[in-house]
C-alpha cells in the first residue's frame, strides 16, 4: 500500500504509520521502502510531500483493509483539521495481490498508481517483480514515469 503525507513533520507521519500498520490484526509488515520527498506540484505554498510503500501480508479482506486504512487516517488527521488543511496522512490499497476490484469506493489496482511516480517508485524498490494486473512488471512501469522530482530521503535509522 502507498503512503503520503504533506503535515509540517510528513515523516514522522509516514513512520508512525508504518508502525501503526505493523499493529493492523491478521497482518504483518514485511517490507516497507525509503521515504521519498516529493514537491507538492500545483500547489504552491504547501509543503512537500513524503511518500512511501509497504507491502504487508494479510489475512483482511481488500474491503476490511481499507477500513482500517480510513480509520487511521482519520486517527491522524484528527490532530490538526482545520478547512483546506494539507493533506496529513493518505493511505491508499495499490495492489492486493493480482486480484482486479472496481466497487464503489474501493478500485483495485489504484486507478492512478500508474502515473505516480511517487508511487511506483518506492514500490519498485521493494517489489520490482510485482504485476500490475494487465499492465507488467512494476520494474518495467516505472520507467515510464518521470521520477525527477522525487528525492529519496536518508534512512532515520529508527
Ligand atoms: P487519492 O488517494 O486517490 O489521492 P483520496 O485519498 O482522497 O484520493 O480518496 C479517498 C477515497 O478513495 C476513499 O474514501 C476510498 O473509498 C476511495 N478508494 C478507491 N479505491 C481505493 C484504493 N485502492 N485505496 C484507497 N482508497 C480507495
Ligand atoms: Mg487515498
Amino acid at each position: 500500500m502507498a503512503l503520503g503525507a504533506n503535515l509540517d513533520d510528513p515523516q514522522a507521519q509516514i513512520r508512525c504509520a508504518l508502525r501503526t500498520l505493523a499493529a493492523l490484526p491478521e497482518t504483518r509488515l514485511v517490507r516497507e521502502s525509503s521515504l521519498y520527498r516529493n514537491p507538492a506540484v500545483g500547489c504552491r505554498g504547501q509543503p512537500d510531500f513524503v511518500n512511501a510503500v509497504a507491502m504487508v501480508e494479510t489475512r483482511l479482506a481488500p474491503r476490511e483493509l481499507l477500513e482500517q486504512l480510513l480509520a487511521i487516517e482519520r486517527a491522524h488527521g484528527r490532530v490538526r483539521d482545520f478547512p483546506n488543511a494539507p493533506r496529513t496522512l493518505d493511505l491508499d490499497i495499490v495492489l492486493y495481490g493480482e486480484l482486479q476490484l472496481h466497487e464503489p469506493g474501493l478500485t483495485v489496482p489504484h486507478p492512478r498508481m500508474l502515473e505516480r511516480a511517487f508511487v511506483l517508485v518506492p514500490l519498485a524498490e521493494i517489489a520490482p517483480d510485482a504485476v500490475v494486473p494487465g499492465r507488467g512488471r512494476v520494474a518495467d512501469l516505472v520507467r515510464a514515469v518521470d521520477a525527477s522530482g522525487l528525492v529519496k530521503l536518508p534512512d532515520a535509522g529508527a
